[in-house]
């Protein structure tokens, strides 16, 4: 068998040393002559490997080992808050405040004026309550620990009302149903799954008074057409205010400024949901609000103060990055200037004309070096389990693939650096322009000119 020293000292793996440091590479190594020793002993392989077949195997276990690493992507898919890119990007404030407060310490959780413990995320959430016109916000880890945390600390061994409409999978195995088992909460279901009345609350809440709130569920990431009806959101606010039991509701997007503008139209506003008469308003922050991933739940300070008490809330806090991230995002709107300076909301405002004009010199820089591409018309989605089959107008370039297949081409460019995330589409490469940065502009353009040359 090749022995380890000889392989280790081997020029050839020096980038892979380098790369993943002197253990992990030695024991590669010996994965390596391991993996040749078992085929040889179980009959798979004849003969005794090379030091070179050794190599070789390190080199492309290495190679699959990086590529799980969480790279930078250049997002030409058109979708503005892809779940599988990390959702929202963050602005160029969040950014900032991220690497200036990551360098040191941070008063996280210190009252600069007595030098005591002082409350984590205080101006955070002092911000999220304005913002949503509530009493009082949390934050915590997601969405999903929003709603646990919010039943949990509302509903724990008491029912709770739930349209059938509404027993949702949201996305990742997240499923209201179950959330509520976890939660400790009873599950009441009512009405059907196109049509639930104001009665069917009314009778169920009739017949379980142990009942600690009635909740509702945003459907964001589905539509339901035809033969439909819900109570409106104030409807069941005002039943639950007769029935003195808190209105919960499972938003999702976090809008905190009306999307209409953008032709996405649907969205309801977080203040809206608190106007409605909800107690409790549960969201995520790396959604349509566009910052960090986080959850936020906003309300009456009866309930916040319930919520805040809970053991659960200390297990699901947010993170230190997270809560400087989503200060520095919620600032971009507390001086009303999100549309600009927060990506997600600026890109969905993009005027088509803009695009055209972005894409007409993106396709003449590749016709310059005889790259075959035009212009066409798409349609942009927001993505991230929001606003589902609504789309707006988008501006893409289409890189015809006539010399080599659409599929390796595409796949060229993700594994580039930065990779570049297209969309194949009847034999050509689609890269949208709604999603690009103007900062990243010149990276997409000489990551395609590069994955020609190869
Ligand atoms: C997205 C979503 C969630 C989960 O949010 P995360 O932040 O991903 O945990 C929960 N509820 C609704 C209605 C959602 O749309």
């Amino acid at each position: 068998m090749p022995r380890v020293d000889r392989v280790v000292a081997r020029p050839d793996l020096a980038e892979v040393r380098a790369a993943v440091g002197p253990k992990a590479f030695v024991e590669l190594v010996r994965a390596g002559i391991d993996a040749a020793r078992t085929a040889l002993l179980s009959g798979e392989r004849r003969g005794v490997p090379t030091e070179e077949e050794v190599a070789t195997w390190v080199r492309e276990r290495a190679g699959v080992l990086r590529a799980g690493r969480a790279r930078r992507v250049i997002n030409a898919t058109g979708v503005m808050l892809h779940t599988n890119l990390g959702r929202a990007p963050l602005s160029e404030r969040a950014a900032a405040a991220v690497a200036e407060s990551m360098r040191g310490y941070s008063s996280i959780e210190l009252d600069l004026g007595t030098g005591k413990r002082g409350k984590r995320a205080a101006f955070l959430e002092a911000s999220l309550a304005s913002l949503a016109g509530a009493e009082a916000a949390i934050v915590v880890n997601n969405c999903a620990a929003a709603v646990l945390l919010l039943l949990a600390a509302v509903a724990r061994g008491r029912s709770v009302v739930v349209s059938r409409g509404e027993l949702v999978e949201i996305g990742g195995g997240f499923r209201v149903p179950d959330v509520m088992v976890e939660s400790g909460a009873r599950l009441i279901e009512v009405g059907t799954t196109n049509k639930t009345r104001r009665a069917d609350y009314e009778r169920a809440l009739d017949a379980n008074p142990d009942c600690a709130a009635i909740l509702r569920v945003h459907q964001g990431n589905f539509r339901q057409l035809g033969f439909v009806e819900r109570p409106s959101l104030a409807e069941l606010g005002d039943l639950a205010r007769e029935r003195g039991i808190p209105l919960l509701k499972d938003l999702g997007g976090g809008a905190l400024v009306d999307l209409s503008s953008t032709g996405f139209v649907g969205e309801p506003i977080v203040a809206s949901c608190v106007r409605d008469g909800c107690a409790a308003v549960t969201f995520s922050a790396d959604k349509v609000l566009g910052g960090p991933q986080g959850g936020a739940i906003v309300g009456s300070s009866a309930i916040i103060e319930r919520v805040r008490k809970h053991p659960l809330a200390r297990a699901l806090r947010l993170g230190r990055l997270a809560i400087v991230a989503l200060e520095a995002t919620l600032e971009a709107y507390l001086l009303e200037r999100a549309w600009e300076e927060v990506p997600a909301l600026a890109m969905s405002r993009t005027s088509v004309t803009e695009l055209e004009a972005r894409v007409d010199r993106w396709v003449e820089r590749f016709a310059a070096v005889g790259i075959s591409a035009r212009r066409v018309a798409t349609e942009a989605e927001m993505g991230g389990g929001t606003l589902a089959a609504r789309t707006i107008p988008s501006v893409a370039v289409e890189i015809s693939t006539d010399a080599r297949d659409a599929d390796t081409l595409a796949r060229v460019l993700r594994e580039g650096d930065p990779a570049v995330m297209g969309r194949v589409r009847e034999g050509g490469v689609l890269l949208d322009a709604r999603t690009v940065s103007a900062a990243e502009e010149e990276m997409l353009l000489a990551r395609v000119v590069a994955s020609f040359d190869r």
